[in-house]
């Protein structure tokens, strides 16, 4: 299958890249991965996307912005990309489905996934009670007690968003100061069913068939407790999702592409958008800013290759056909 443009990802820059690219008539395909819709569409509620004044659900805005690419032509495709030759033009990937794609111009807008805590009980117990989507398993911690650990905007949002259904959360964070933004620590400290355990960190997640607690260490005092929780929720920060591209693009010391401020990789026609570029912001408007650039980026370097193969074909018609006048 070939296509002028194929977006690796469907968060909020892999879908604004299909919009821009969907109207500027160049039929992209997106490939939409593991997490269709991206983070966003794991987060509860979203109050800082501009235009919904009330907020919106996560899956909802994901939902839509698909929708929208999809009214002027974007395609999608549920597959993973393992590999990419760029030794030749057009490019050709390869997928986790057998099937290989080739495209002109790519745009890479694979985001991040939740980092992990990495301790013992973790992996054990993913899915038995450690979760790392609130939106997706809050509704299975009715009226139970759980953990959420960090002290980001994640950490405070989503645990807002689990004290609707759990009876008590407790925050662990590793310092005694949040990162969080003011209005949430607001609404997070006046909130009955929260609390916080502060300068500590979870050792290990505790439990046989499910989660039965977890083991806490202060990091001040040294001294290691156990508390019975149901639930863990890690939101402690996410890693860029870019290994597949490692070799191929150049990525930072953090794994973080490296794209110019034109969202232009060190491959000429492969461009790079969203939350595996940016280690600063990431924001799903940050996101979409960077995809309606990588899109319109890509719609100029096609027209450009364009040009450049007709005043080629044109340059060997004249040689092949001298005027007359050179006879
Ligand atoms: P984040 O801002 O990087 O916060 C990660 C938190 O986890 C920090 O409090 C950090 O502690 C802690 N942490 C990191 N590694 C840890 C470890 N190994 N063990 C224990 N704790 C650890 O990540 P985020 O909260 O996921 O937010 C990501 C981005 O999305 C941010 O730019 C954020 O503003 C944005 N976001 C915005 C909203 C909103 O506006 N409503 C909602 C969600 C996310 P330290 O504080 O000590 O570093």
């Amino acid at each position: 299958m070939h296509n002028k443009v194929l977006i690796i990802g469907s968060g909020p820059a892999g879908l604004t890249a299909a919009l821009y690219a969907a109207r500027a008539n160049l039929e992209p395909l997106v490939v939409r991965g593991l997490q269709p819709g991206g983070l966003i569409a794991t987060t509860s509620e979203v109050e800082n996307y501009p235009g919904f004044v009330d907020g919106v659900g996560g899956y909802e805005l994901a939902e839509n912005m698909e929708k929208q690419a999809a009214r002027f032509g974007a395609q999608s495709m549920d597959t993973l990309i393992t590999g990419i030759d760029a030794s030749q033009r057009p490019f050709v990937l390869s997928t986790d489905s057998g099937e290989t794609l080739t495209a002109d111009t790519i745009i890479v807008s694979t985001g991040a996934s939740p980092r992990k805590l990495g301790v013992p009980g973790e992996d054990r117990l993913a899915n038995r009670g450690v979760s790392y989507c609130a939106t997706c398993d809050g509704f299975f911690f009715k009226k139970k007690r759980v953990v959420v650990v960090g002290g980001g905007n994640s950490a405070l949002d989503e645990g807002l968003f689990l004290t609707r259904y759990v009876d008590e959360l407790i925050i662990v964070h590793r310092r005694d100061e949040l990162r969080a933004d003011p209005i949430l620590q607001e609404r997070a400290f006046s909130n009955e069913k929260m609390r916080f355990i502060w300068d500590s960190t979870v050792d290990e997640v505790l439990g046989d068939e499910k989660v039965s607690g977890v083991k806490l260490r202060n990091l001040k005092t040294g001294e290691t407790s156990e508390l019975a929780v149901e639930g863990v929720f890690p939101y402690i920060g996410h890693l860029p999702n870019s290994k597949v591209f490692a070799g191929l693009l150049t990525l930072d010391e953090n794994g973080y592409i490296v794209a110019d401020a034109r969202q232009r990789t060190n491959i000429e026609g492969i461009f790079a958008a969203g939350d595996v570029v940016d280690h600063v912001y990431r924001q799903a408007i940050t996101a979409a800013g960077e995809g309606c650039k990588a899109a319109m980026e890509a719609t100029w370097y096609l027209s450009e290759q364009e040009h450049a193969t007709k005043k080629a074909q044109s340059e060997t018609e004249e040689v092949s056909s001298p005027a007359l006048g050179q006879w």
